[in-house]
């Protein structure tokens, strides 16, 4: 018999439980669709990188992946029932929007007497498995990533070979994918399977035996830069976690608890999909419309140079460090005090790796309307940040050309030095101190 695998967030083919369940039953139709629900509303680094990783999987396949356009509902049904495939495999989807779909989807296939198959998880414990002794969700990541750890996960399978049944790609879906791709940011990572292969070998390598330390460093590329393979699938994190299963030492421990925090965020949106663009813990503070400064954050022109070099790191490269994420998202919601989704908006339409869960609650950690512990009071102070995670000042040099000719952490304070401003570096559109006191007093005030 003839099955389809519709491709969504799991864009490989090693380690694939629901293309194994598929290629098990007979020939396979490997269906990706250009929704442009979705699509129209992903900014232009998520389109392109999405587009390279379907690119990537076309090639894997040998050239076999149809792709189409339009409302899944319509065109999946249509397709399998071309195909005359008796069923749909896909992995489950736990995002609200994507459960809203799949439900749409299964009903649409069911009409025409064919079956939704989920099997698997884009998460190495599926959101909504991992619960306290009575059964409830975790509200606070610590005692979550115990019991993710005590739950466990299954092993990779081994690859499943796949006879692919070719169908006619539409012109409507190719055009996307090729307008997409001329719209990427400058310097995208190398997309697809083999991609994420060799970026996790040269991690493994070069910065797994650092990363406990060297993570908090955004001028040393010690991170492993998985995010952009683990939004699409390109890789599990089952494989991750299983190749460092026998490693030891604390960059290990470390690198699965970072882990955890996808799983966790994933977790909390399945729980409570209202999370997604809404406070968890509403702070009841007013919130200012930062006007033209929101645009001088966005383009990286504050001022304030490590926030700066994050911001214009993200439109090159769809891709800002962990710790300026942190400093960037701090500097717009308290020191421009603005409601977080404006941020959120803004990241979600720019880095390779935006995801709902992953982002959102990130910038409502930081905003202290999150899930955790964070303490809402605490404002990230931009230059000490800088002077303490970038002490040498070379990744504002490399990020802002107009710092280029300041020397070591000079580069982290323009306004001491009598040349700081000669190439065109903006002043501070806003007094660090005196807007972190307008914070805190409407923090107090609440
Ligand atoms: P590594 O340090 O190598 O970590 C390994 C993996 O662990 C990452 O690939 C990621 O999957 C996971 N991880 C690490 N830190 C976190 C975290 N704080 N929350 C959730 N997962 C984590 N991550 C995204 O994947 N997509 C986003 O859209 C996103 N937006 C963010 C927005 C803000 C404001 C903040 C503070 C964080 C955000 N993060 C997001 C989390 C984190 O910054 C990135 O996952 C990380 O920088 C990716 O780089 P890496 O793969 O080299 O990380």
């Amino acid at each position: 018999t003839t099955r389809v695998l519709w491709f969504r967030r799991d864009l490989r083919l090693s380690d694939h439980p629901a293309l194994a369940a598929a290629a098990a039953e007979g020939e396979v139709v490997g269906l990706f669709v250009v929704d442009p629900r979705l699509w129209d509303g992903a900014g232009p680094a998520r389109r392109a990188w999405v587009a390279a990783s379907v690119r990537a999987l076309q090639d894997a396949t040998g050239n076999a992946l149809v792709v189409r356009f339009g409302d899944p509902a319509v065109v999946v049904p249509e397709v399998a029932a071309a195909a005359g495939a008796s069923a749909v495999h896909v992995t489950a989807e736990t995002t609200p929007g994507g459960r809203a779909r799949d439900a749409r989807v299964a009903a649409a296939l069911a009409e025409r007497g064919m079956v939704g198959q989920p099997d698997g998880t884009p998460y190495a414990v599926a959101p909504g498995s991992v619960r306290t002794g009575q059964g409830t969700a975790y509200q606070v990541f610590t005692p979550f990533a115990r019991a993710w750890r005590a739950h466990g996960w299954d092993d990779p399978l081994p690859a499943a070979s796949v006879e692919w049944r070719r169908m006619r790609n539409d012109g409507a879906a190719t055009e996307r994918l090729t307008t997409a791709l001329k719209l990427a940011p400058p310097a995208m990572p190398a997309a697809g399977e083999d991609g994420a292969r060799a970026r996790w070998r040269a991690f493994l390598d070069a910065g797994l035996d650092d990363y406990a330390e060297g993570r908090d460093r955004p001028a040393q590329d010690l991170t492993s830069r998985m995010s952009p393979y683990l939004k699409v699938g390109a890789v599990h994190p089952r494989r991750l976690l299983a190749d460092l299963a026998d490693r030891r030492g604390d960059g290990v421990d470390r690198f699965v608890t970072e882990l955890a925090w996808r799983e966790f965020y994933a977790d909390v949106l399945w729980h409570r999909p209202e999370s997604a663009w809404r406070d968890l813990r509403p702070l009841a503070i007013p919130y200012d419309d930062p006007g033209d400064a929101l645009d001088a954050w966005r383009t990286g022109h504050t001022g304030y140079p490590l926030v700066d070099a994050g911001m214009r790191q993200l439109l090159h490269e769809g891709w800002m460090h962990n710790r300026v994420r942190m400093i960037t998202a701090s500097f717009l919601t308290k020191d421009l005090h603005a409601w977080w989704p404006a941020g959120a908006r803004h990241f979600l339409d720019h880095l390779v790796d935006g995801d709902l869960a992953s982002n959102n609650h990130g910038w409502q950690w930081v905003a202290g309307t999150g899930t955790d512990a964070a303490p809402y009071f605490r404002v990230f102070n931009p230059v000490g940040q800088g002077k303490k995670l970038d002490p040498d000042g070379s990744y504002v040099r490399r990020w802002v050309p107009e710092l280029a000719h300041l020397e070591g952490a000079a580069a982290h304070e323009p306004w001491r030095h009598s040349e700081g401003y000669d190439h065109g570096y903006p002043a501070r559109i806003v007094d660090h101190d005196a807007e972190r006191k307008v914070a805190l007093e409407r923090y107090s005030a609440r």
